[in-house]
């Protein structure tokens, strides 16, 4: 099987080329054909001359993914099923706000966790995501949407944003997550405080990441301020109760300085009365946070329900008068199957 070359850095890439008898300036060159120029082969990199790229091409390959299924929504929202070199699917979407275009990316094939609210979590793990694979995903999306000439900011078609948010937990795929950020960061030239992590809570992940001294953003997928409701919600995160996850957090925000996310899935009659808004209250209380309240999409094959608009506003109120900022997720890509896992969960059928 070949190697590839997505996913490793300039400084990687320069070895490479010196390991073959090539200059360190090839293996820049390399990097610019994979990060700026997206190829997907080694014989597209013309800049390099025709024996070396035959030599390179007897143990490498770009690693590049196919894309098996597109799906663009009524507000550009854009969601591709990626077939990867071992037929396995994973899902990424882009989605272009007025004044940024985001990539929400998975880090993994399916997922451990099973969060009972969730698609993905429905259908099991296979595999972790190597880097390339992850930033893979964000290439797609660009090229899709130059493709389509998608109306992103500026019609550059440059994702400005990525959330760690699609299939799987990021933080049980540490070290490709980790890769892939710096990546995204120094080959790509997306700011770090422009990447975003999402975690369902695995604390270990939130402590190692903490010494890593990131400028991104964390999010955490709390959805219940108790650990009866949690364990409801995600069955097998049992071994941190939410007390443990906060304690977590208040650390992170020591060692970063910077402000943490809680997103909270808001689902009907179960995590969205008046109580859980309070007790949601107490426990962030002078945690430098903010609260992202996430109505929920409904998936066909699960029995949870989107919460009722006034729930929505009162949960929210509940918490600004606790004096937590507090943003809405805007549903976008309402007209496809928006809820990471669907598409995947569709092409299997
Ligand atoms: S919500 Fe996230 S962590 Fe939970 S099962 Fe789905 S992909 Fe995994």
């Amino acid at each position: 099987m070949h190697k590839t070359l997505l996913g490793l850095n300039k400084s990687e890439l320069e070895t490479l080329t010196k390991t073959i008898g090539e200059s360190g300036y090839r293996g820049r060159q390399i990097g610019q054909w994979l990060y700026q120029h997206s190829v997907h082969t080694i014989e597209d990199m013309t800049s390099l001359p025709a024996q070396m790229r035959t030599r390179l091409a007897t143990e490498y390959e770009v690693g590049r993914s196919q894309i098996a299924a597109l799906q663009r929504s009524k507000d550009n929202t854009i969601k591709l099923l990626l077939k990867l070199h071992d037929s396995e699917t994973i899902e990424t979407v882009g989605i272009p706000y007025a004044d940024r275009f985001s990539c929400c990316v998975s880090t993994q094939v399916g997922c451990p966790v099973g969060c009972a609210f969730c698609a993905t979590g429905q259908s099991g793990f296979k595999r972790n995501l190597t880097a390339g694979e992850i930033i893979d995903q964000v290439l797609s999306v660009q090229e899709t949407a130059q493709k389509l000439d998608l109306p992103t900011k500026n019609n550059a078609h440059r994702i400005s944003h990525v959330v760690f948010m699609g299939m799987g937990e990021p933080l049980l795929n540490y070290e490709a997550t980790i890769q892939a950020l710096h990546l995204l960061n120094e080959e790509l030239g997306i700011a770090m405080r422009h990447l975003t992590i999402s975690t369902v809570g695995f604390v270990p992940g939130i402590r190692s990441l903490a010494q890593e001294n990131l400028q991104i953003t964390l999010a955490i997928s709390l959805h219940a301020p108790t650990d009866e409701l949690r364990r409801k919600l995600i069955p097998s995160f049992q071994q941190w109760t939410v007390e443990e996850i906060i304690r977590a957090c208040r650390d992170y925000v020591k060692l970063t300085g910077r402000r943490i996310t809680f997103e909270y899935c808001l689902l009907r009659g179960i995590n969205d009365n008046a109580a859980a808004a309070q007790q949601l209250a107490s426990l962030l209380k002078g945690l430098n946070c903010h609260v992202n309240l996430i109505p929920y999409n409904a998936v066909e094959t699960i029995p949870f329900r989107a919460p009722f608009r006034e729930s929505i506003q009162s949960f929210r109120e509940t918490l600004e008068s606790a004096g937590i900022i507090v943003t809405q997720r805007q549903q976008r890509g309402a007209s496809i199957a928006a809820a990471c896992g669907q598409l995947r969960e569709r092409s299997d059928a």
